[in-house]
């Protein structure tokens, strides 16, 4: 007869494989439901771990969740390459946010100024330093910041990575979709095209899928991958504003450069636009001209899990056994492994570390409905 399972975990993303893995390691008898684990906003996401380059100071608890992920990070990637035997891209090679035009370069001081005050790792940087330390910015760069605590990982190795540990931890994986089943407001495990499957407790992790169970919204984001083969590329993470829109280059160690990315307000949507691709490129190689040379190898839009105020939903859902582990933004690889650790938490009777205690989905306790 089968063992019935401690804890279904809906969605093989970067966060749903990560909590499977983590509630795996406690002895849990672990059940991951993806039709395609790992396919849907980690295949797209850029991987920077950027809790300061992305500090706009109206949110100060997101702020310190994502310092709190950014401090853990190394070891986690280091966790994560041990338990695989696979690595994951983690590169410390910090973030550097250039100026354009005096427009932007009084942006950028007003920004370095909050996060002085918020006691940040911040360098002003002169046009010469930026170019000493990126030689193949664009000469029109006339300012910039140095974060050298903003560092990066790849998503895709990172999740592959994360799903090989987990099933070396005996989780095991069903690629079917999935809902949580409930009988008298508990959770009495998932219901798929398949059958039921019975658990205690069920971990909700479909990222912008969740709209019927949390208050998360899809934000589109359209991102390109573009390839050296050996030419020259930027150290750093590079990040600026052209024409009014944000763009950044993410290079990795094996020489493919990310650029993105759009953010949309559509529903769920995974169309490539001509219009984005043009943009994005344009942008980039205003930062960089040299991008221009490298091979355009793909273009690829995913819906983000956008929540009302920012913060992921990570916590007690309104059913009993229900755990939400949603709405994580832009920032949900960052905040994979604090996420976890939260979640293996609150389903094996602990204390959830104070960053992630503001991420409680009780804050909307109007919103969260059961709608199942
Ligand atoms: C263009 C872009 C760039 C980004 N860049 C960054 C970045 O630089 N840094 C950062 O930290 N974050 C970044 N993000 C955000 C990050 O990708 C997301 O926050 C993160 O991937 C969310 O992970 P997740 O596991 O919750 O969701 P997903 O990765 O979307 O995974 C959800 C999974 O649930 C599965 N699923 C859906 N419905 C069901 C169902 N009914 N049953 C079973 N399974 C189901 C899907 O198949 C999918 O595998 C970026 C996102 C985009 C789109």
């Amino acid at each position: 007869m089968a063992v019935p399972h401690d804890v279904v975990v809906l969605g093989g993303g970067v966060v749903g494989a990560t909590c499977a893995w983590r509630l795996a390691e406690q002895g849990l008898h672990v059940l991951l439901v993806d039709p395609e684990p790992g396919a849907g906003a980690s295949h797209a996401a850029a991987g920077m771990l950027a809790p300061v380059s992305e500090m706009h100071g109206s949110e100060p608890a997101l702020l310190r969740l994502g310092l709190h992920a950014a401090g853990g990070f190394a070891d986690h990637a280091a966790r994560v390459q041990e338990a695989s035997g696979l690595g994951v891209g983690y590169r410390p090679t910090g973030t550097l946010l250039v100026a354009l035009d005096a427009g932007d370069r009084a942006r950028l001081a007003d920004v370095r100024r909050r996060q002085e005050q918020w006691g940040l790792q911040v360098e002003r940087l002169s046009a010469a330093q930026c170019r000493q330390r990126e030689p193949l910015l664009d000469p029109a760069v006339v300012a910039g910041t140095l974060v050298p605590g903003d560092h990066q990982v790849d998503p895709r190795r990172l999740v592959t990575a994360v799903l090989r540990a987990a099933r070396e931890r005996g989780v095991e994986f069903r690629r079917t979709t999935g809902e949580p089943a409930v009988t008298a407001g508990r959770v009495t495990g998932v219901r798929t095209p398949q059958g039921e499957v019975a658990a205690g407790r069920v971990v909700l992790a479909t990222g912008a899928r969740a709209t019927a169970h949390a208050p998360v919204r899809p934000v589109k984001g359209q991102v390109l991958r573009l390839r050296g083969n050996g030419s020259p590329v930027p150290h750093h993470v590079v990040r600026g504003t052209v024409r009014d829109r944000a763009v950044y280059v993410v290079p990795r160690e094996d020489g493919e450069v990310v650029v993105g990315a759009t953010t949309e307000d559509l529903g769920y949507d995974t169309t490539v636009t001509a219009g984005a691709v043009r943009d994005l490129l344009q942008d980039a190689c205003a930062l960089v001209p040299a991008l221009a040379e490298l091979e355009l190898a793909e273009a690829v839009a995913r819906s983000r899990p956008g929540s009302p105020d920012n913060l992921p939903l990570i916590g007690a859902g309104d059913v009993e056994g229900l755990v939400l582990a949603v709405g994580h933004g832009r920032n949900g690889v960052l905040l994979s492994a604090v996420t976890a650790q939260a979640v293996t938490a609150l389903v094996t009777g602990q204390d959830v570390p104070p960053p992630v205690a503001a991420c409680a989905p009780g804050r909307f306790e109007e919103l969260v409905r059961w709608r199942g």
